[in-house]
């Protein structure tokens, strides 16, 4: 479906020439406002960002002034967060940690394993330490299932037993509490469901910090729909105790909306009777309807006969959204819209070897002035 968000004028490329496609622009200033309005939404809260989302510094920087720290996946992740933000709280997960990620200098480990574990306590290292629990809580409509079977993805109950034993009678690597982060896609009150089953079962175990995850919903078929972080940020309040600290770490329902990847198209043809445009750049730079299935969205343009967009790589898969009944020219500028998470940093830039797009930031200063606010990396 063609969403029929504000349509960005010409001038809302930023004074962008032809020869500047393809480029991503981010709305700092949307960014802001959003990142304000969830943090308002979650009184008493701790919001750390995934930042593999998208790491971009400038959206970094905008996100830094609402959070209360970072999630981090990776030693290259916690480089480019402490480089940018040396004292902001970090947590660091994810399976399979070098010696370099288990001993890193970190605010929060999330464990993933005994066998990590095992490995931090034998370096004689302190650390503060979460367990990452995968609980099965059947909750329906999960997009992507990181709990709740077997995954690679933190500790049964069983490991987590294992863990609690190996952790006793030393106080070096100190146990903080619960993560969890179990699927994504999931709205409000399914995310609320899962809350309160993770809460359950830290409690079980005597603990009071619980990291609920991220996950929460994105509509790429309907851009206008929001995941609904009132109800969520009213839910978490009715479930937490006194005492309880409870945390949470989104990435791609902060960052979606504010980045735009936009080009031109070089080619319009029909194969077989099927209506083709081709565009400057493709899906190695904009990987995320290939990766999620999608057409990713667009912003609005005349209506006209269905045509499938695809980029310039020699692959059938190189489509970045399929009939979709608008009209296209050759030159004519495309601008897909929710570009700012998991878009740019997933994709395989170097494959064919074309020029990578520019990178231009609406900055918050110049909210409503749609050509000045643009600066160049
Ligand atoms: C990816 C990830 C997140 C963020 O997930 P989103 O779906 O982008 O909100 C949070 N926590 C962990 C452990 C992750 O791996």
């Amino acid at each position: 479906m063609i969403p029929d968000t504000p349509v960005p004028s010409a001038s809302a490329m930023g004074g962008l020439t032809p020869d500047d496609l393809p480029a991503y622009v981010y709305d700092l200033a949307s960014l802001d406002g959003h990142a304000a309005a969830v943090r308002a939404a979650l009184p008493g809260i701790e919001l750390y960002y995934a930042v593999k989302a998208n790491p971009d510094p400038e959206l970094l920087r905008v996100l830094a002034r609402h959070l209360d720290g970072f999630e981090v996946s990776s030693g290259g992740e916690l480089a480019h967060v402490r480089g940018l933000f040396p004292g902001a709280p970090v947590s660091l997960g994810g399976p399979g940690k070098t010696d370099a990620e288990l001993f890193g200098d970190v605010t929060r480990l999330h464990v993933e394993s005994p066998g990590e574990l095992r490995r931090l306590l034998a370096s004689g290292r302190p650390a503060d330490v979460l367990l990452r629990v995968n609980l099965y809580v059947p909750v329906a409509g999960a997009s992507l299932a990181m709990g709740g079977g077997a995954t690679p993805f933190g500790m049964d109950p069983g490991g987590i037993a294992e863990c609690v034993a190996l952790l006793a009678g030393q106080d070096t690597v100190r146990l903080r509490g619960i993560h969890a982060h179990l699927a994504s896609g999931l709205d409000a009150p399914a995310l609320l469901e899962l809350a309160a089953a993770v809460l359950e079962y830290a409690r079980t175990l005597g603990l009071s910090e619980i990291n609920l995850g991220g996950g929460m919903a994105v509509s790429y078929a309907d851009p206008d729909a929001r995941f609904d972080w009132r109800c969520y940020g009213e839910g978490l309040a009715r479930l937490r105790r006194p005492g309880e600290v409870l945390r949470i770490e989104p990435g791609r329902a902060l960052t979606v909306y504010c980045g735009r990847y936009v080009t031109r198209v070089i080619d319009v043809k029909r194969v077989h009777g099927e209506l083709f445009a081709v565009v400057a750049g493709g899906t190695h730079h904009l990987r995320t309807p290939a990766t999620k299935g999608h057409s990713q969205p667009l912003a609005a343009l005349p209506p006209g006969e269905p045509v499938t967009i695809v980029g310039q790589l020699c692959t059938p898969k190189d489509v970045l959204a399929h009939r979709v009944p608008v009209s296209l020219a050759v030159g004519d500028v495309v601008q897909f819209t929710m570009a700012g998470a998991y878009a740019w940093n997933i994709s395989h830039h170097d494959f064919l070897m074309h020029p990578k797009p520019g990178f231009h930031y609406l900055s918050p200063e110049a909210a409503g002035q749609e050509i000045g606010g643009v600066g160049r990396r």
